[in-house]
């Protein structure tokens, strides 16, 4: 598989909040479409382009956000995708899926907050998540997903929020309601949403239990009292929705739709059930011009930047023959995964003609999985004269 820019997948987005918003980037609707596919082959080459244009408008309007905040981070998103980061940049395109994308460029490999890695990322832990369920279904471990979180009100700040929970967490698993569980495993995937009660952090943690399914939902259940007294002993309280335990089926369709609810939040920006907003959906509206939006969302990168967004307990990986692959890899725009790519076009990564393509980088990956003239893009508008063209009324410009 080549990821050029082509929708993947994303980080995950909690069931209740994963944004079916359809508002596409342009104001059209043909992108939306196209985003719940994950076939590389079947791709709307249209929709790609705009989705493509849109993730480049994001990401340099999250750099521009970030930039009083985070300086190195900004820099690095604003690098990303477009800055050579070797002594030569290739256009490339596999021959097996006629994706296309560039090699020799920097990426920043932030899962939290680069519109344009963030899916490849998410692309590479869905794959692990399939491997995961698949093994547990191999080896008849009873599968549970929980959800945990906590009471939450618009006074609450996200980072000292997200750690207390963090703690609560940590301190459940000390206890002897949950020492008592058959544990096998557990992958804990960090999510958070913003809305009319402010930060809405949660754990959603994917438990593999040595017993019978019939009896996994109980045992699970059983720990509810207990995580409400581990919240308390960090300042937070919660009522029946801080802890909720779902079937193995819940858990098999978070693991399905891992990263597609994002891809959506991607392509859009309305808001959910009860006016809230997923991360992407954030840094869209702020792109668009909601400047209360740009302040959520820098809070949110802030208090989010240096967390996994997936933690996998003590040798699961290894158990389920999952490989580590790190946020870096896992973000490389071209595959390097053999057959090699078709190299379509060169330049040198420190020259003028590359400063001067790579602001019509979108235009070329679009040029190149098309067929078309690449010459004429090459030359032709830019990304953010084609933004523009498609209504994007604020666009951030991209860096020089
Ligand atoms: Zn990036």
């Amino acid at each position: 598989m080549l990821d050029s820019l082509q929708g993947h997948s994303a980080p995950p987005v909690c069931p209740a909040s994963g944004g079916a918003s359809l508002r596409s980037a342009g104001g059209g609707t043909a992108a939306a479409g196209a985003a719940l596919g994950n076939n590389v082959k079947s791709v709307d080459h249209a929709a790609a382009h705009e989705r493509n244009l849109s993730r480049f408008a994001s990401k340099w309007a999250a750099a521009n956000i970030l930039k009083n905040h985070d300086a190195a981070l900004s820099k690095r998103l604003s690098h990303c995708g477009y800055v050579a980061r070797s002594f030569e940049v290739t256009l490339e395109r596999k021959a097996e899926t006629g994706a296309a994308g560039f090699d020799g460029l920097k990426t920043c490999a932030s899962v939290w907050c680069c519109p344009c890695c963030s899916p490849r990322i998410s692309a590479r832990r869905k794959d692990e998540l399939d491997l995961l369920m698949s093994g547990a279904r191999a080896e008849g471990h009873a599968v549970v997903m929980l959800t945990l979180t906590a009471r939450h009100d618009r006074q609450m700040k996200l980072a000292p929020f997200l750690d207390a929970l963090k703690l609560a967490k940590k301190r459940l698993r000390q206890r002897r309601e949950w020492r008592g569980l058959p544990f096998v495993g557990s992958v804990t995937a960090t999510e958070t949403t913003h809305g009319r009660n402010g930060w809405h952090p949660h754990f959603h943690e994917i438990l593999l239990l040595d017993c019978l399914p019939a009896d996994a939902l109980a045992l699970v259940e059983g720990l509810r009292a207990a995580w409400l007294s581990c919240l308390a002993a960090f300042g937070l309280s919660g009522a029946d929705a801080a802890f909720q335990v779902q079937s193995a089926q819940a858990a098999g369709a978070y693991v399905a739709k891992f990263g597609a609810a994002e891809e959506l939040a991607l392509q859009g920006s309305k808001r959910g059930r009860n006016g809230s907003r997923g991360p992407w959906q954030l840094l869209n509206d702020a792109r668009d011009g909601d400047a209360q939006a740009a302040a959520v969302w820098a809070e949110y990168a802030l208090a989010f930047r240096g967390r996994r967004q997936l933690v996998w307990s003590r040798g699961l990986k290894a158990r389920f023959g999952v490989g580590e692959t790190s946020d870096d890899e896992a973000a490389a725009e071209v595959d390097p995964a053999p057959p090699a790519a078709e190299v379509l076009r060169a330049w040198a990564g420190a020259g003028e003609p590359w400063r001067a393509a790579r602001r019509r980088r979108v235009a070329l990956v679009h040029a190149a999985e098309t067929g078309g003239d690449l010459r004429a893009a090459e030359y032709g508008l830019t990304d953010a004269e084609r933004w523009r063209r498609l209504g994007g009324e604020s666009l951030i410009d991209p860096p020089d």
